[in-house]
């Protein structure tokens, strides 16, 4: 597409609409754990593509065709990750179900839908463990990415940092296949971190200082990681870890991480965009809504939805139309090759 005109690729959609057959058939495995007569089998989910059809032709569907946006990366509903709950087998059985309903709405929507994995994460697991569902993904399902929570224990921290070897193997897979990690935890189940107001933003804050603190993207120059939220309180807080990497006498950010490290515009206003896009360098920024999630309402200020977040890009002085057409489509293109790929085999 044109400068003018450009594909709007939002990277940051979850199905969070799905039928309520999977919840119900979640909420069984979760009794399961305590009751093993209570196990369901994966046999036992039905949804047919009429009902996955229903549920995204009325929602995500709906809204990308009232607000302009082309193509969504998608992945399970993050917060229904629930890595801590159950151990590595139930991870597992959930993880393959939810990738499999992305990969069925992306086979059923081509045009709009493209998948993004969620991983068998389990606290304690070896990382190791998600490496077979992420070669699943991506080359039967031709998922474009992966979702990497940097805390499968939900909001306790037990794992070690993203900079330390123990998630080496993830990231030697995703050099491989040549596909980024969105820095995602799921739900909180620490009473002091409100999911999406707090985890959420303290996760995006926390992935982006492990890698400061750190050499990672020596070991690994290809590797990149899109951290969500609009990068949660580091565009605002710029100055400070600019004079950390000082002090820790790490290269400048720009070299340090930055191209490495990615935010998406999940800003949800105005005066947060035109900062982001302010502080951050434009190559940085890709365009996302994370709609249906977290943020459902109208915004009495504006009128409009919160998370109708192609508004604040086209409304901000910071970019000319250049830089919306990175933000909106190049850098997708350049930081997911393989959806890249998919596009041209399009001719898009
Ligand atoms: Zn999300």
């Amino acid at each position: 597409m044109s400068q003018q005109n450009p594909l709007i690729i939002d990277v940051h959609g979850h199905y969070t609409t799905a039928p309520k057959a999977l919840e119900e058939w979640r909420n069984r495995q979760i009794a399961g754990i305590k009751d093993p007569h209570l196990v369901p089998k994966v046999s036992e989910l039905k949804i047919s593509d009429d009902e996955l059809r229903e549920s995204i032709e009325s929602n995500q569907l709906k809204l990308m065709r009232e607000r302009g946006s082309d193509l969504t990366i998608f992945s399970p509903r993050a917060s229904f990750m629930a890595h801590h709950i159950g151990d590595l087998q139930v991870s597992s059985t959930w993880a393959a179900i939810c990738n499999e309903l992305c990969y069925r709405v992306s086979k059923l929507f081509p045009e709009s839908f493209m998948g993004a994995a969620m991983l068998p994460q389990s606290p304690g697991a070896d990382p190791k463990t998600s490496l077979a569902e992420i070669d699943k993904c991506v080359n039967e399902y031709g998922f474009v990415a992966i979702n990497l929570n940097p805390d499968p224990s939900g909001g306790h921290w037990t794992s070690p940092p993203l900079s330390d070897r123990h998630w080496y193997p993830i990231y030697e897979k995703m050099v491989e296949l040549d596909i980024p990690a969105m820095i995602h935890v799921s739900t909180s189940c620490n009473a002091c971190f409100h999911t999406t107001g707090a985890h959420y933003l303290n996760a995006d804050t926390t992935a982006f200082m492990q890698c400061l603190t750190s050499d990672l993207f020596k070991d690994f120059p290809t590797l990149r990681f899109l951290i969500p939220h609009g990068g949660g309180a580091v565009p605002y807080h710029w100055g400070r870890f600019r004079g950390l990497a000082q002090e820790l006498k790490k290269p400048l950010l720009s070299e340090h991480l930055m191209n490495n490290i990615f935010f998406d515009t999940c800003v949800y206003h105005q005066p947060g965009i035109n900062l982001l896009t302010e502080v951050i360098d434009v190559k940085n920024i890709l365009f996302a809504s994370e709609m249906i999630g977290a943020v459902r309402g109208i915004d009495p200020q504006t009128g409009h939805y919160f998370d109708d977040t192609k508004r604040y890009i086209l409304s901000t002085p910071h970019l000319n139309d250049e830089q919306r057409y990175q933000v909106f489509e190049g850098n997708a293109r350049r930081v997911f090759p393989r959806l890249d790929a998919a596009l041209k085999a399009r001719s898009l």
